[in-house]
């Protein structure tokens, strides 16, 4: 079987046409399914991985994104990049009465993940289509 892969604007634009119609998605497994019967309308081989689709979904202007996660272990810092778009991760902190402050954690800048010194680990993501400013 032949795969195409599609260019990430014709993926946002089926991206785009499956959240409007659909409002709501509370899988990445189901809205990749989903975006690929739309992208197939287009070209039959078209197919997106779905660390390409997360990745995608997350930043997207016209989804909120929900994250689900699970508690990993506490670490003393983590280090790298965001787990669910790969962008990087800052710091979060929190100014102590000695005048310095503590890290409580990170957030992503470019998606919704956060997490705290407990590694929250992402298991289960909902869309939902958000009206674009
Ligand atoms: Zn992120």
């Amino acid at each position: 079987m032949a795969y195409s892969i599609p260019s990430d604007k014709e993926v946002e634009k089926a991206l785009r046409y499956v959240m409007r119609r659909v409002k709501g998605v509370d899988s990445l497994r189901k809205l990749r399914k989903l975006v690929i019967r739309e992208l197939q309308n287009n070209d039959p081989d078209y197919t997106v991985g779905i660390d390409r689709l997360r990745k995608l979904a997350v930043t997207a202007p016209f989804i909120k994104v929900e994250i689900y996660a699970r508690k990993g272990k506490k670490k003393k810092s983590l280090k790298g990049k965001c787990p669910v778009c790969g962008n990087k991760l800052e710091k979060t902190r929190n100014e102590t009465i000695f005048g310095g402050s503590v890290t409580l954690g990170y957030k992503c800048k470019e998606c919704p993940y956060w997490t705290t010194l407990k590694r929250r680990i992402p298991v289960r993501y909902y869309f939902e289509h958000k009206l674009e400013e």
